[in-house]
């Protein structure tokens, strides 16, 4: 939890060091108070794909301001519109109604309000070992176990159901290869649409590659199931791409490198690269036709601020010129480095991802086990001590949660000399904590 009081947020993740502070940030670095510099290998918790200090989006800003700095969300501005022309012009299939807000949190809770007043239902699933958000519904939506337990007793959790993940490691699913998984995995959703009973159901509700939850992938064909599944019960499918979009996987949107079409996408954090906060749906119009007729009731006042949009357009630009090129370049050399963890480190137990989103899963050697129990997370953490230890080296990871992983997702301009170093200070990290 975040607090106003910075003095209360530990130092990476070790509560009995003092606090950071980070003042200014260069590209792919980031540095503090004491003039250290790290690698910012998480892009300030997934949002500054751009990298910091870029020109481009800082000048758009500012423009920005100086014409008009605030429109309500009743008019028109020409920011917004813009922005909007982007997003449509990136979105996958008949995707093209944009709604702004603030959160991804908000994006989510949204994106339910439409599927539920378009389809009539109101049920809403998602997968164990997920994040959509932390507020009243989109708490709901989360199935991390850390979430889970601090929203538990006061979210919207009634209407949602939870379904097991296609995980390939420390899989609920009893599965030999990847196609077996991913057929028994859909045929476990299928199971449970039919006894939620399909008539009840408003949409599936996705990340299309796991953010904080590991950056886990799922086997090839399990989302064209889902969407099949989709199609066959009338049930919508929208895919959280709060994590996933912009860039981070080696496209526009995580769902791009599926192959699949949903209903509705949610975005937020990287769409301005961080500089701004924004977020949104696009839609299928069809979904928000009767909304928008009936003069569209839903909206947030900084939904679509003219100076995020503004910061937004211009991150865009630089996702197209050459920065989403650069994670499918680099993609290889990542995966490469990172594999040499597994091969170095009998604690690895697995590494996975996409693009610039990528996961390492820690299990005990011998027991195959993860050393936290990762619903308790009682006792020490020797995961957090790599992350601290990264840290120490100069280089930020993230934690996944549970915290049984680290997650690595830098700014979408580094290149290999910043992935090599990264993993080499993972590498020296994990030595140490073991
Ligand atoms: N969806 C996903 C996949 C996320 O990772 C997050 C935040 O990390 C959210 C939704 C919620 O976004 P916000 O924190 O902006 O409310």
């Amino acid at each position: 939890m975040q607090a106003s009081d910075d003095a209360t947020i530990p130092h990476w993740y070790d509560p009995d060091r003092p606090p950071v502070s980070i003042t200014d940030g260069d590209g792919v670095h980031v540095t503090d108070d004491e003039g250290t510099q790290y690698l910012d290998f998480l892009s300030q918790l997934y949002c500054v794909n751009a990298g910091h200090g870029n020109q481009r989006i800082v000048d758009a800003m500012t423009e920005q301001l100086e014409r008009v700095q605030y429109v309500s969300p009743s008019k028109r501005t020409p920011a917004r519109a813009e922005l909007a022309e982007e997003l449509r012009s990136i979105a996958p299939g008949s995707l093209s109604d944009v709604v702004f807000s603030v959160s991804g949190s908000e994006a989510n809770e949204l994106a339910m309000q439409f599927a539920r007043e378009y389809t009539g239902a109101s049920k809403i699933l998602t997968r164990w070992q997920s994040y959509h958000g932390s507020t009243y519904a989109a708490g709901a939506l989360t199935g991390d176990p850390e979430t889970r337990n601090a929203v538990e007793s006061h979210a919207a959790t009634t209407g949602v159901t939870k379904f097991l993940p296609p995980l390939s490691y420390r899989s609920p699913f009893d599965a030999d290869s990847p196609e077996e998984l991913a057929e028994k995995a859909a045929n476990h959703l299928e199971y449970v649409i039919r006894n939620e009973g399909p008539d009840s159901i408003a949409a599936i509700v996705m990340e299309p590659i796991a953010g904080t939850s590991g950056a886990y992938t799922v086997p090839p064909g399990y989302f064209q199931r889902v969407r099949e599944l989709c199609d066959e019960y009338d049930i919508l499918l929208v895919a959280d791409e709060v994590i996933a979009g912009f860039g981070r996987c080696g496209d526009w949107f995580g769902i791009d490198t599926e192959g699949v079409e949903p209903d509705m996408i949610t975005f937020a954090k990287a769409v301005t690269s961080g500089y701004a906060p924004l977020a949104g749906v696009i839609a299928k119009p069809e979904i928000t036709t009767d909304l928008r007729e009936d003069g569209f009731p839903l909206g947030q006042t900084f939904g679509g601020h003219p100076v995020a949009c503004a910061a937004a357009t211009a991150a865009i630009e630089e996702y197209r010129d050459g920065l989403i090129e650069n994670v499918r370049e680099h993609e290889a050399t990542f995966e490469a480095a990172l594999a040499t963890l597994e091969e170095e480190h009998d604690v690895v137990g697995t590494v996975r991802g996409r693009g610039f989103h990528w996961g390492v899963e820690f299990a005990d050697p011998e027991t195959d086990e993860p050393f936290l129990d990762p619903w308790t997370e009682d006792g020490h953490n020797p995961v957090n001590d790599v992350i601290a230890g990264a840290a120490d080296r100069g280089v930020l990871v993230g934690s996944g949660r549970p915290t049984t992983q680290i997650v690595l997702s830098p700014p979408l301009l580094a290149g290999e000399d910043e992935i090599v170093t990264a993993v080499d200070a993972v590498s020296e990290a994990i030595d140490d904590a073991f």
